[in-house]
């Protein structure tokens, strides 16, 4: 019996080093294992850079003994024995206890690894893990000597062996290999076979099979993501939905009556696109993408009112109960009486706009829930709630998914999967989106874009405040808010913590994950905690701010009080409120025209940047200070810097996605789903993904689609199944 991609690790490795690559790297299949990639490539002759290391790194050098000297310990019991290895450039000490070491001769080469610790201001490994080259090891006898990602008790030569064996194995691994990518494809675009390429990856000659080989692999993870978004636009596209046409004398025109401004031109001709669309039946599926601030909601509530008119129900999914609260409350006070059909003061030809969210009183929700069921709420208002069993519509027309980097593609689907038949679906962002991201994680979706911002805005102008190196900044920027406050305005205080926590730091704000934590950076949990939204909130009120009226909100008050709190904010009540990040998104108080942000470092780039939208809504000028004990000079320092520097939403997008792996854009902005994406970069490998996008588009298209390229459609099944058990693991 031959192997295939899908044999399980065990049949051939054994079980006892099955078992550890499975529990500690997660490598499962033979497909697991052959696409653990090298991280790089040790040369003899031209090392590793022993110099470039850090304390904490866990690696694997190889370099060459030079000295070995064992002596007695002074203090305490037994010997140690010190090894100086180097590789040219730079060398490093190994230490062992009371012999416990290989035997290492002077003059051997060998794989040392292990974390890099620090004694005495040098560099050592503490009882690494050895691998001495012997002179006919025909793996040392190439050129270059592959380093895989490693873990504990899987050391990168024992994944060398194992992918050796593999590749090897009499029992045909080229039966194993199926290629995914379809030969007239390969010819195109200059691609070596599967095999090759793996093999050219695992034990390269040259650098050259090496760029060759990662060519070739990234086109199998740009190809196989892409005709798994083609596939999904295809199967979108065959079932039809219900066409939704513009009337007139309806609610459409009531709202634009009632608008208390005129639509820029972007919103007016999205707008038109939106319109023509929903009059088809062919289901949309469209992407808005506008700058904070530039006006989406009206633009979904224009849509909303068409599909109402045209007798089908729309709904309006927010990432936060706060959000979810503030659209059903203007888009409440846009329609007047027209949404407030069936009550006393309403007006019979409208309909009734209905908030569902999580939290809501059991009564609230029954009666929400049931008029959702029998239609007499043509807008529907919720977060995630909205997508629970037991919410059903009487006729569901529209979906509009509100910031949509909170929500991954499966809970879009949840809440399709609520019309009859599909409904129309339109995803808002404000993040704008490199091209590459859109293309790969929105790769489903046509796109609309919003560019200009509605005349008369003030702006945001921001700075960094070096809270470590120059704290009377910080005293300054508290005098920033009174001065704000005294002229009339508003002030926000951002942190990233609640305070007064159970059982740790971490929030835990329930199915709504209304706090969303900052991402968390490399080596940074031996810093102090971030400040809290309570203590900051008790501190301002005791100091700086105490003429002012100061109030908190954050994810863990009970909803009815935070709507309060909101209200209270918005109506001008409250001067300074602190919170943490459910004040991210979407929160529209255009009086507030300051915000200090707490702890900056700790938020994301694209982050800051929705959280700095907060203050640039109305036609005073916006002030956004980021504080932080990052040294100027440092990454986090710089990378601050360059937020503060532009508001130019692409620029910033870029330098977000420089700052993470493109695994986490994909993994954040999908629920967690394994992309699949190994090699390939989104920064870097723009015109091969968008090559990628025709081809599978043609081979989906064309023909009987995926079916005509069983390699392929395998491919393509192995992702979806990764993403559909990471899904469920996270349910
Ligand atoms: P975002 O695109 O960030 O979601 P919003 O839809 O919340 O932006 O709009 C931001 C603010 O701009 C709101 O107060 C909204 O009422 C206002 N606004 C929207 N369109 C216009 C317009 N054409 N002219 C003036 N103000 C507008
Ligand atoms: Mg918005």
């Amino acid at each position: 019996m031959g192997i295939s991609m899908d044999t399980d690790l065990a049949k051939v490795l054994g079980p006892k080093t099955s078992k550890v690559m499975a529990d500690q790297l997660q490598l499962r299949t033979v497909r697991d294992l052959l696409r653990h990639y090298p991280r790089r490539y040790a040369r003899r002759g031209e090392m590793t850079r022993l110099d470039d290391l850090q304390a904490g790194d866990r690696v694997t050098v190889l370099a060459q003994v030079k000295k070995v000297s064992t002596r007695k310990m002074q203090r305490r019991h037994g010997t140690l024995t010190e090894v100086t290895v180097g590789d040219g450039v730079g060398s490093m000490r190994l230490v062992f206890f009371n012999s416990r070491h290989a035997r290492l001769e002077v003059g051997e080469w060998g794989l040392f690894a292990g974390s890099v610790g620090t004694w005495q201001g040098d560099l050592q490994f503490t009882h690494p893990d050895c691998h001495i080259i012997t002179g006919d090891d025909d793996d040392w006898a190439r050129a270059l000597v592959p380093i895989y990602p490693a873990s504990k008790d899987v050391s990168s030569w024992v994944i060398q062996k194992s992918v050796k064996m593999l590749l090897d194995d009499p029992r045909s691994l080229a039966e194993a290999l199926d290629d995914p990518i379809p030969e007239p494809v390969r010819r195109r675009h200059g691609l070596v076979p599967l095999d090759v390429a793996l093999r050219q990856k695992h034990r390269p000659e040259s650098q050259e099979e090496v760029d060759e080989a990662d060519e070739r692999l990234k086109w199998d993870e740009a190809l196989v993501l892409q005709a798994t978004l083609a596939a999904r636009r295809r199967a979108a596209a065959l079932e039809p939905g219900i066409a939704r046409p513009r009337g007139s004398g309806g609610l459409l025109d009531a709202v634009d009556a009632a608008l208390p401004f005129s639509l820029t031109e972007g919103q007016r001709e999205v707008g038109e696109e939106l319109a023509e669309e929903l009059a088809r039946e062919q289901p949309m599926n469209r992407l808005l993408q506008g700058e904070v601030g530039s006006g989406k909601t009206v633009v979904a509530l224009r849509a909303m009112a068409q599909v109402v008119d045209a007798g089908g129900q729309a709904a309006l999914l927010a990432p936060t109960e706060v959000l979810a609260a503030q659209h059903a409350r203007s888009l409440g006070a846009i329609l007047g009486p027209l949404g407030r059909a069936g009550e006393l003061d309403g007006d019979p030809a409208g309909t009734r706009v209905v908030l569902l969210t999580g939290s809501q009183k059991a009564a609230a929700r029954r009666e929400a829930r049931a008029a959702v069921a029998d239609g007499s709420a043509g807008i529907v208002v919720g977060t995630h709630a909205l997508l629970q069993e037991g919410v059903e519509f009487a006729d569901l027309g529209l979906v509009v998914v509100d910031e949509q980097h909170r929500f991954g593609v499966e809970q879009r689907d949840a809440l399709r999967a609520k019309g009859t038949r599909p409904p129309h679906v339109l995803v808002m962002t404000a993040t704008p989106i490199p091209r590459t991201v859109a293309m790969t994680v929105y790769g489903d979706l046509e796109t609309s874009t919003l560019r200009q911002l509605p005349a008369g805005r003030g702006g945001v102008s921001s700075s960094v405040v070096p809270a470590g190196e120059k704290p009377a900044w910080v005293d300054r920027a508290w005098a920033r808010v009174r001065e704000e406050v005294a002229a009339g305005r508003q002030a926000y205080v951002v942190c990233a913590r609640i305070g007064d926590e159970e059982g740790g730091s971490k929030d835990d704000e329930g199915p709504d994950d209304e706090d969303g934590a900052p991402p968390q950076e490399k080596g940074t949990s031996d810093r102090r905690p971030p400040l809290a939204v309570l203590d900051v909130a008790e501190g301002l009120r005791a100091g700086p701010l105490s003429a002012l009226r100061v109030e908190v909100l954050h994810g863990r008050m009970a909803p009815d009080e935070k709507e309060a709190r909101m209200r209270a904010f918005a109506a001008g009540e409250v001067d300074v409120l602190v919170a943490t990040t459910v004040v991210e998104v979407g929160v529209d108080v255009p009086n507030a025209t300051v915000m200090v942000v707490l702890d900056a470092d700790r938020f994301g780039v694209s982050q800051l940047h929705q959280l700095r939208g907060r203050v640039a809504r109305g036609k005073h000028a916006g002030l956004c200070l980021l504080v932080t004990e990052a040294p100027s000079t440092s990454p986090t320092g710089q990378r601050l810097a360059s937020v503060a520097a532009t508001t130019d939403g692409f620029e910033l997008a870029r330098l977000d996605l420089e700052t993470r792996r493109e695994g986490d854009v994909l993994g954040a902005a999908q629920s967690g789903r394994r992309s699949g994406v190994r090699l390939l970069s989104l920064l870097d490998d723009e015109a091969l993904i968008a090559e990628a996008r025709v081809e599978a588009t043609a081979l989906v298209e064309r023909g009987g689609g995926l079916a005509d390229h069983p390699e392929l459609a395998a491919a393509v099944a192995a992702l979806s199944l990764d993403e559909r058990a990471e899904y469920l693991e996270k349910a």
